[in-house]
């Protein structure tokens, strides 16, 4: 690996983790409350040992069968993040593997992790999806229906929801991607009330590399980003 290459990453990491100071400061909060998700679905292993080098030590994959893929080939104490759409013939292989799924995304997926997750004698900490940009391609529980499967989610015994997760539509308006991040918040300290669940109860997985900021003052507490630690580095 060129000498080069190690200095654009962790220039990268610097400017993202300085974007996010600033972000914090900006909404009063401390940088602290928000953890960095290295999404490394772009990357080989190599590129991911040298963010663990780096310090960090979250990353995140969509495909479950990357994560199969690169999580032993990294050290133990990686925390490995599902942020993308799993099919329930991927459930029992990944379980083992991750420490936070933030792409819970229907009932009878839920139902199956609980499930494998009693089976594996774990209880699987998890964020539920939810969809509130127009966007037909996302996925997730309308409001509405998370509302009304909230109960029942957090009764199962092999997962504990430990928040939400969302993604803003591809859009250069603010305010559109400001609203969604919002609604994400109220939604969690609505259902927050609802289940009599005290602060801090409630993470919030929302932002990406061109939306992490607003995120940030919106009150994220997990940002998801990818494509800002790789430039340079990707040829695309
Ligand atoms: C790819 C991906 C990200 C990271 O997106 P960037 O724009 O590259 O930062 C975040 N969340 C999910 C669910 C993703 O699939």
């Amino acid at each position: 690996m060129t000498r080069s290459f190690r200095e654009t990453l962790a220039a990268n990491l610097a400017r993202v983790r300085e974007r996010i100071e600033e972000a914090a400061r900006r909404a009063g909060r401390r940088a602290e409350e928000v953890r960095l998700v290295a999404v490394t679905k772009y990357v080989d292993v190599p590129v991911i040992e040298e963010l663990y080098e780096l310090g960090l030590r979250d990353f995140g994959e969509s495909r479950p069968q990357s994560l199969w893929e690169k999580q032993p080939r990294l050290a133990g104490d990686v925390r490995w993040h599902l942020i993308g759409s799993w099919q329930t013939n991927k459930v029992r292989r990944t379980i083992p593997l991750v420490e936070l799924v933030h792409s819970i995304d229907r009932a009878a997926l839920a139902e199956l992790v609980s499930a494998e997750a009693v089976r594996a004698g774990r209880k699987l900490d998890v964020l539920l999806e939810v969809k509130l940009a127009a966007d037909e391609s996302k996925h997730g529980y309308r409001p509405d229906d998370l509302r009304r499967e909230f109960d029942q989610l957090r009764a199962l015994p092999g997962m504990e929801v430990r928040g939400l997760m969302t993604m803003a539509s591809l859009t250069a308006d603010e305010g559109e991607i400001r609203t969604t991040f919002a609604q994400l918040r109220s939604l969690r300290d609505e259902l927050r009330e609802h289940a009599r669940l005290e602060a801090p109860w409630g993470w919030l997985s929302m932002g990406m590399s061109h939306d992490f900021e607003i995120a940030i003052e919106e009150g994220a507490t997990h940002v998801r980003v990818g494509s800002s630690l790789f430039e340079g580095i990707l040829d695309d």
